[in-house]
């Protein structure tokens, strides 16, 4: 162990993925004075790990916080509009139609693309002189006394914080280190992700499909593309993986139909294996849990970074509201007193949505065709979809 005196911060968030840097971003937005760390595993600087070939649907409430942070106006000319979702079931004759025209809306959301999402929120956070970044660099001991938190790195630095905000995403090994316990259920289900490129326009519409080989998301990205989510069960990922681009444009053009158009080619495609994970605790003594490390769920329903976006807002907001406490019990109670329900209530909603989409019978169909995105996009949707789905409605 190190016997240097250990470097001082106010707070020093663990994980500068696409959680950790939004808080870092946000932090520094409200508070140019705070003096900040990063301490990210990957030596780049903006971490592959996180800001990957995904994209992610964004709720208007989502944009509105980037906007606050001053953020979204770099994003803005790169987000893709959905003024449309169409939900349908293949095989089923119903479908489900909403537009942005109907809620008197310019979009029900925006698709945004990651890896240029992480260069803009790199950009800017080399603006901020007092921001530290730790990488390559992992945190192998926390010790904790009444005002800090005294962290070892692996390379024998040692850090000094009033608060240690973890956002290592759903695998985090400090959340561990740190004392949280974990839930964990494995779905035994693959996201299989890539961009498709079209032989039409997409007109800005978002699909959710339900097919026999798995629910198919079809979400809209400039350039006359789509971004494609198909959840496939763990024993055909690999077969699938493993087909030429030619075989899986086809694969996924009979699978989803021709209602989104012509699929002309694809991609890079990622494979992502499928758990729901929630800590039980929010905070710990001088410690805040924050996006996947605290709550890492199905992609179904597009709803982890919009949930990580509501964790980051309300830290901010208990932070500034009592920023000679930074750290201390009340404002770590505020917070996690705060974001409870909203977790509770995503979670569950969300694992419900997943065994409905595992099931074939035509019950569930229906409830299907509710809507998943729909739900993610439009609030007035959310409730009755997920009573509906937790067998709260009949
Ligand atoms: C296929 C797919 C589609 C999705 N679509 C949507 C969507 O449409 N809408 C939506 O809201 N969400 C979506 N999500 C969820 C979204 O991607 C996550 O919510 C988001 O990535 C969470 O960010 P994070 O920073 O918490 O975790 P991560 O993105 O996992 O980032 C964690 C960071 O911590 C670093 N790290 C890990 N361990 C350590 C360590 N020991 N020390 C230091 N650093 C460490 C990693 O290198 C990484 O940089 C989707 C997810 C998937 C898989």
């Amino acid at each position: 162990m190190s016997t240097a005196t250990p470097q001082q911060f106010d707070i020093v968030i663990a994980g500068g993925g696409m959680a950790g840097s939004t808080l870092a971003v946000a932090l520094l937005q409200a508070n140019p004075a705070l003096k900040l760390a990063i301490i990210e595993q990957q030596a780049e600087q903006i971490s592959s790990t996180s800001f990957d070939s995904r994209s992610i649907a964004l709720a208007a409430a989502s944009v509105e916080l980037l906007a606050k942070w001053g953020l979204w106006a770099e994003l803005a000319g790169k987000a893709c509009a959905i003024k449309h979702i169409q939900v349908s079931d293949r095989g089923h004759f119903g479908k489900t139609q909403l537009s942005a025209a109907e809620y008197q809306q310019q979009a029900l959301g925006y698709v945004l693309e990651v890896e240029p999402f992480g260069a803009v929120l790199s950009g800017k956070l080399a603006q901020y002189k007092q921001l530290q970044r730790f990488a390559p660099n992992t945190i192998s001991g926390i010790t904790t006394t009444q005002q800090h938190q005294h962290l070892t790195l692996n390379d024998g630095t040692t850090l000094q914080t009033r608060l240690l905000v973890i956002a290592e995403g759903g695998l985090s090994p400090s959340r561990a280190l740190a004392g949280f316990t974990v839930q964990e259920r494995r779905y035994q289900q693959y996201a299989v992700i890539a961009n498709l490129a079209l032989a039409q326009g997409h007109q800005h519409t978002a699909f959710e499909r339900f097919t026999e080989h798995g629910p198919i998301a079809l979400l809209p990205l400039n350039a006359q593309r789509y971004s494609l989510v198909y959840t496939v069960e763990e024993a055909a990922v690999n077969r699938i993986m493993q087909l030429d681009d030619a075989a899986f444009v086809e694969h996924i053009q009979q699978a989803f139909g021709y209602r989104a158009g012509i699929f002309t080619a694809v991609g890079r495609r990622a494979c992502y294996p499928l758990s729901l994970r929630v800590s039980g605790d929010i905070v710990r003594h001088r410690t805040a849990l924050l996006g996947n490390s605290l709550h890492n769920v199905h992609p179904i329903a597009g709803q982890g970074f919009n949930l990580a976006l509501r964790d980051i807002a309300e830290l901010v907001r208990q932070l500034s509201a009592a920023p000679e406490d930074i750290g201390g019990y009340a404002m770590l109670r505020a917070y996690q007193q705060a974001r409870q329900q909203d977790i509770n209530t995503v979670t569950t909603a969300t694992d419900a949505l997943v065994r409905i989409f595992s099931n074939r019978s035509r019950l569930m169909a229906l409830a299907r065709n509710g809507g998943l995105l729909a739900m993610t996009l439009c609030d007035e949707l959310k409730r009755p979809l997920a009573e509906q789905a937790m067998g709260l409605r009949s």
